[in-house]
């Protein structure tokens, strides 16, 4: 296959030109300049990509699928059309389904569905603890064996110190990276929103952004003592990242990623009490926004992922201060990056090597670049294009999206994985 006469970027080579790329067996064979001739046979299939940015295919490092044991909320192959449809080529999927992917036999279930799925990359994220119940550490090496790419207990905090030691010690033996959700429990307690002015006007309990920030401190220190690495998800606070950024000034192995809502979106976009922007951690306030987006301009940020976490309707249906936290993102994580791109003056290639060369170097996976003898994931989007997302465009099972009638420019027009098409937009 031929990808004929694109704007190549890819951050992982330093690359941004217009030019051709030939895929053979699944791999990228060459990337060449426009200028140079372009064989190909007659039956091989060439995109005319006259007009269109081609990217590596977009790693997105941290996702729910909810297969297995919530599959009325997504499963793995909706969450791998949803995957496709936005550009994304490999989903790392997290380990709170049900049963907890905490044993190689679900790694194998999971990995058997992506299979069947036959779309997208998934590579799933085991366990920390047995059960995430943060008390005996998970099979980490039979499950690596199985097929993990990092381990978390997201959804909720391994809350015993000593066992997060122990557990940034067991991993690093097996090279997995520790994704760590932060969250002192004592503090964020029975809150819903972010703690503030904000938060008393609505009448909402507050979960204070040190809830988050005493166990990124921890973290950090925990990691400095051990030197094992460690990977703040989520971060949400201008403290959080005032920690790791002194944490790395001083050579300590932390990394950390942001999602799209909070980078887009903050506290008052509850005014209307919208459960769909009810998310743990909380978006927080205009100047922790403004933190965050300075954090990527200064590169304190390593990611950007979705956290994509699908729940039903009548979850979310639910009143404000019961619904369950989370929403979706899959289909709009290169969107949101894109529109970083264009509405916030950050560099093309900056913004996308967060979401391709950066998350694949931390998780120690191939892909993230268009390297000739690379995997052929390749997310080719017409950066000319402003739609709207509506519901009956998102491909999850779920449709808690916080982003619902807002309008992006660029759009996804074909994905690639592994050298074959799996997502091409209609009429194309
Ligand atoms: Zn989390
Ligand atoms: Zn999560």
């Amino acid at each position: 296959m031929w990808i004929k006469s694109a704007r190549i970027v890819d951050p992982g080579q330093q690359l941004d030109f217009t030019g051709n790329i030939h895929i053979e067996k699944g791999k990228i064979k060459a990337v060449e300049k426009a200028s140079s001739p372009m064989p190909g046979t007659m039956h091989e299939e060439v995109i005319d990509a006259r007009g269109l940015w081609v990217f590596p295919g977009i790693i997105d490092m941290h996702a729910h699928l909810r297969e297995p044991g919530y599959e009325y909320k997504e499963d793995v192959y909706t969450g791998s059309l949803a995957a496709a449809a936005g550009g994304v080529t490999t989903v790392v999927c997290m380990a709170n389904t049900e049963p907890i992917n905490d044993n190689p036999s679900v790694t194998k279930y999971i990995l058997d569905k992506a299979e069947e799925a036959g779309l997208v990359r998934i590579l799933p994220a085991g366990a920390v603890t047995k059960g995430q119940e943060g008390k005996v550490l998970s099979e980490m090496g039979l499950m690596k064996k199985a097929g993990i790419v990092a381990v978390s207990d997201d959804g909720k905090p391994v809350e015993d110190t000593s066992i997060m030691r122990r557990a940034l010690e067991y991993a690093a033996t097996f090279g997995l990276l520790l994704i760590s959700h932060c969250e002192d429990r004592r503090l964020s307690e029975a809150g819903v929103m972010n703690e503030g002015a904000l938060s008393s006007e609505l009448g909402l309990p507050g979960i204070p952004s040190a809830a988050e920030e005493v166990m990124v401190a921890r973290d950090t220190i925990i990691s400095s003592y051990t030197s094992c690495p460690v990977h703040i998800t989520h971060v949400s606070t201008q403290g959080s990242l005032e920690i790791i950024r002194n944490a790395k000034a001083k050579g300590i192995k932390v990394s950390c990623d942001v999602t799209p809502h909070h980078l887009l979106l903050d506290e008052t976009r509850l005014y209307d009490y919208d459960t769909n922007a009810k998310m743990y951690p909380p978006l927080r306030t205009g100047a922790d926004r403004k933190a965050l987006l300075q954090g990527l301009a200064s590169g304190v940020i390593d990611v950007i992922a979705s956290d994509h976490a699908p729940h039903a309707r009548d979850e979310k249906d639910l009143d404000f201060d019961v619904a369950p936290f989370g929403a979706i993102g899959l289909q709009t994580l290169l969107p949101a990056v894109l529109r970083l791109h264009f509405d916030y003056g950050l560099g093309l290639m900056q913004v996308l090597s967060l979401v391709t060369v950066n998350p694949a170097r931390l998780l120690g996976i191939d892909g993230g670049t268009l390297k000739p003898g690379s995997r052929a994931d390749i997310t080719i989007v017409d950066p000319s294009t402003n739609w709207t997302l509506s519901e009956d465009m998102i491909m999850s099972k779920s449709k808690n999206s916080p982003f619902l009638g807002e309008t992006f420019r660029g759009e996804v027009v074909y994905t690639i994985c592994n050298g074959q098409i799996v997502y091409r937009k209609n009429g194309i």
